[in-house]
């Protein structure tokens, strides 16, 4: 129930109706039985300085921060996190004094859902990556920081793979290999890769004919194959690589692994995510089957 001390939690975007944060985050503050209301804001452009600055004056006690607002939110921060810093993009707002420092979990979420999926482990392993914007950054970078071995980032704009692989380099001693869509049909590329990860747009809702131009052929049985996509939750490129024998997995994971880790950051407690994919999971699918997917 609602009383004085209940506690502001909240998201900000523009649009945020199709939003899953909410949901999620509402199953997290009653997992853990905290008292919290979490609710979605949607500020214009123009007034997302007034609406961080009213968060922090109402001392709400946390917030994500979704498209299109990752990096634009940025200036009115007080500071950012390491692993932000290195993304140049927040997904976590969390309350200090009147203000927030803003944070990165995607990578991390990403991660966690993988090591829960599979066991799996960024350490020592070779990654292809395709796409260099937000969410490629910060898996990239969390890939990095757990000790991967090599990258190899393909985009569509270039000089998008180019910077994002100076960042890296300059913060981790991996080795970054930056490739052209072209070189995503060369076989060699996917004998090194162990990991293939689709961090680009291409085959999410309604576009869900396209995929990334990676060449199928050449995926088999010692491949894991992520789409950070969840709308969607089995994309063309999952389906096409599970064919092949590949281990496959939606970008559900990743979202819900992320909403944890920035509720742990604002709670201090790392909730228990199984329900959060068993109620997401059937939300995702009755929206699939809406539109026949
Ligand atoms: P973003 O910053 O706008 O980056 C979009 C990426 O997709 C860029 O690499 C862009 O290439 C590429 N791209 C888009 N349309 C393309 C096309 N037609 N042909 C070739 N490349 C194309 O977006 P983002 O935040 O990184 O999101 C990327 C994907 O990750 C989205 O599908 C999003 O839903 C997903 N995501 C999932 C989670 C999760 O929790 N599971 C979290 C964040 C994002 P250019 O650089 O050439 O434009």
């Amino acid at each position: 129930m609602i009383d004085a001390r209940t506690k502001l939690f909240g998201l900000l975007g523009n649009p945020v109706g199709h939003s899953l944060s909410p949901i999620l985050q509402g199953i997290f503050l009653e997992e853990t039985a905290l008292n919290g209301v979490y609710l979605a804001f949607a500020p214009e452009k123009d007034r997302l300085g007034e609406a961080v600055r009213g968060l922090g004056a109402l001392g709400a006690a946390g917030v994500n921060v979704t498209i299109p607002y990752k990096e634009a939110v940025i200036p009115y921060l007080k500071d950012l996190t390491a692993r932000a810093k290195i993304c140049q993009a927040v997904n976590t707002l969390i309350a200090q004094g009147d203000g927030f420092i803003g944070d990165n979990t995607d990578g991390d979420g990403l991660l966690l859902a993988l090591e829960k999926a599979f066991g799996w482990s960024a350490k020592d392993k070779r990654v292809l990556i395709v796409g260099a914007g937000g969410a490629a950054k910060g898996v990239a970078a969390a890939l990095a920081a757990a000790g991967a071995k090599e990258l190899m980032i393909a985009n569509r704009t270039l000089a998008k793979a180019e910077m994002l692989t100076e960042l890296l380099e300059a913060h981790y001693p991996v080795a970054v290999e930056v490739l052209t869509f072209e070189a995503l049909h060369d076989r060699a590329v996917y004998q090194k890769a162990e990991g293939i990860i689709n961090a680009t747009a291409m085959g999410m809702f309604p576009h869900t004919a396209e995929m990334p131009p990676i060449a199928v052929e050449y995926i088999g049985k010692k491949h894991l194959v992520v789409d950070l996509i969840y709308n969607p939750l089995e994309t063309t490129l999952l389906r096409l690589a599970k064919a092949q024998g590949a281990t496959t997995i939606s970008g559900l994971g990743m979202l819900i692994e992320q909403g944890a880790l920035a509720f742990a950051a604002w709670t201090g407690q790392l909730p228990d995510t199984q329900k959060a994919y068993q109620v997401l999971g059937e939300k995702l699918r009755e929206r699939n089957e809406q539109v026949k997917l």
